[in-house]
């Protein structure tokens, strides 16, 4: 599926150009195709990691979809001359997704998050999405990757979200992604938290104004040291567009 669509560049990584209705219809493509795909949705922070890290980058940029999470991603493409679509926020993405799966059926693997979450994310996705099947879960607090590989197949799983923060799940996934037997693996942050319950998404004002960002901020003022980076990726993107 990779090369269907020429990828607009932001900073070295390549997102894909799509609606959120498109990138769904995207995801249950390759959820009927033979071999193991695997989404990622990165927001300028990833970004950021991706200009300082190769690694990160090479498995961001092999993922076969790249969805813009963030509306700075949505600024800097458009500060570049060459704007996308619209934002695509990986728990939206997924929630499409969810309600496709459970219409045929399929099974879902959830690994990440604190001990307990995944476990509590299954119960409330299997009341929301009925006909859902879960597979499998497992905590993102572990040391070898071998045994929750082997659970995963074990398992039959049709697609993982795998929700371990960036860029440890990009990295986990391009490493792991066939071994997996897993058709589609989605890298999706704290979504875990979000379908638990555990952690609540910005009220649909904030969305709406694109300040989730600093809603999850006031909320959780740890991210500071981490929010640092939206700043460096606007000037990067101001530097860059001189260039152009
Ligand atoms: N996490 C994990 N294993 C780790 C580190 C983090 O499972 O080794 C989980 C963490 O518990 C949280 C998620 O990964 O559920 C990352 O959430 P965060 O809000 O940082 O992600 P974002 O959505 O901002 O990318």
């Amino acid at each position: 599926m990779r090369g269907d669509t020429v990828r607009i560049d932001v900073l070295g990584v390549g997102f894909d150009n799509l609606t959120l209705a498109e990138a769904a219809e995207r995801g249950m493509e390759l959820l009927h195709t033979e071999g193991a795909r695997y989404v990622v949705t990165p927001n300028p922070e990833i970004v950021e990691v991706c200009r300082e890290d190769p690694a990160a980058r090479e498995a961001v940029n092999g993922a076969a979809l790249v969805l813009p999470d963030g509306i700075g991603v949505i600024k800097g493409a458009a500060m570049l001359g060459t704007p996308l679509k619209e934002r695509v926020p990986g728990v939206e993405f997924a929630a499409r997704l969810l309600e496709r799966m459970a219409g045929e059926g399929k099974s879902l693997y959830l690994l990440g998050a604190k001990p307990g979450v995944a476990e509590l994310a299954a119960e409330r996705l299997k009341e929301r999405y009925p006909g859902l099947r879960i597979a499998g879960t497992h905590d993102g607090y572990f040391q070898d990757d071998g045994p929750i590989v082997e659970d995963i197949r074990q398992s039959g799983a049709d697609a993982v979200f795998v929700c371990l923060g960036a860029p440890k799940q990009e990295l986990w996934m391009a490493r792991n992604g066939p071994a997996t037997g897993a058709r589609l693996l989605c890298g999706l942050g704290g979504s875990l938290d979000v379908f638990a319950g555990t952690v609540k998404r910005a009220p649909k004002f904030w969305r709406d104004h694109g300040l989730e960002w600093f809603y999850r901020l006031c909320s959780d003022p740890r991210r500071l040291g981490r929010m640092i980076k939206l700043p460096m990726f606007l000037i990067h993107v101001k530097r860059e567009g001189r260039k152009k």
